[in-house]
């Protein structure tokens, strides 16, 4: 039985006048990288948890949550069987993990702008990665990922954006604008998919989610957002996927079991038809908070967070 009065806690804001709140078992890392804050620590319930600038990242209890869902809708809305793959920020190496369960999948390079959060993740969190980095198909490269993408002249099937929130003078600001998701559009091959996580989805706080959504309805034909609850986060987590081809709504969850069983092998905890079924179904608060929105997020006029 946990007795708050002998626990450290951790509080994690989750807007600016809400937040929950975990109890600490062990600090397992606390340091100030180039680019942010990152603590690792042990929690009493989701086990050990990664925290940029204040901010959980993935929980080990429910990481397959997360990372499922931002991976596997890519890959059975793509119309041939997909072979190279890019992870843009991904950290912990478990979206690298999801990406390489994918059996055709013959080279996925993964850019994560911060070499020492990435070999932290890689000494303590194996839970995570669970041996993805070593896998003879991962290509790991520490540059912005923006700079990398303008200097490539390689084409993928599948990119999964994992960065971390556009915060103030954070690294990743410049990677949520359009010009940066047209830069995405043009690394795809004819028919790729992009995957992408897109902030909470909670009543009240949808600017984030739904101004990316617009943004990226400008330069993609198909913008499919959809949600999962991480208990973690404490709120529902949107996820947005965009396409030059299939559109993910329109997929049955027969179709979907059936794509998943051949392109994803190793265990599946989370995503399946009826998982794709209800995410992709969006609540109508959600939708229309979509339509009504018209803000774009551009390099002149990037979204930050607080
Ligand atoms: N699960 C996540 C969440 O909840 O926001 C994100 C996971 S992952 C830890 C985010 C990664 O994005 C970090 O490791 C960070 O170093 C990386 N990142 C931030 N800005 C970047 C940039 N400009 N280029 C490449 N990687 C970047």
């Amino acid at each position: 039985m946990i007795n708050p009065r002998n626990h450290k806690w951790f509080f994690e804001a989750t807007t600016a006048v809400e937040g929950h709140v975990h109890a600490i078992v062990r600090t397992i890392v606390s340091a100030q990288t180039k680019f942010q804050q990152m603590e690792i620590l042990d929690t009493a319930s989701y086990g050990k948890c990664l925290v940029l600038d204040g901010r959980i990242q993935s929980s080990q209890a429910d990481e397959f949550i997360y990372h499922e869902a931002l991976v596997h809708p890519g890959l059975p809305a793509l119309d041939a069987e997909p072979n190279r793959a890019l992870v843009i920020g991904g950290g912990e190496g478990a979206t690298l993990r999801e990406v390489l369960k994918c059996p055709t999948i013959t080279r996925a390079v993964m850019v994560d702008i911060d070499d020492e959060v990435v070999a932290l993740c890689r000494e303590h969190l194996p839970e995570m990665h669970r041996g993805a980095f070593d896998d003879p198909r991962a290509e790991l490269r520490h540059e912005d990922a923006r700079a990398y993408l303008e200097r490539t002249d390689e084409r993928f099937d599948l990119i999964v954006v994992d960065l971390v929130e556009p915060l103030e003078e954070g690294p990743a600001c410049m990677l949520f604008t359009g010009e940066f998701y047209m830069l995405v559009r043009e690394r795809l091959s004819p028919k790729g998919v992009m995957t992408m996580q897109a902030g909470m989805t909670k009543v009240g706080e949808l600017s984030f989610f739904t101004a990316v959504h617009r943004t990226l309805e400008q330069v993609f034909p198909i913008v499919a957002g959809y949600q999962a609850f991480v208990s973690c986060f404490g709120v529902p987590w949107g996820f947005i996927l965009a396409s030059k081809g299939i559109d993910p709504r329109q997929q049955t969850a027969q179709t979907i079991d059936r794509l998943c069983a051949r392109r994803i092998t190793g265990p599946v905890e989370y995503w399946g038809g009826a998982a794709h079924l209800h995410s992709f179904n969006l609540p109508k608060f959600i939708s229309e908070a979509v339509r009504q929105q018209d803000r774009l997020i551009t390099d002149k006029h990037p979204l930050v967070v607080s």
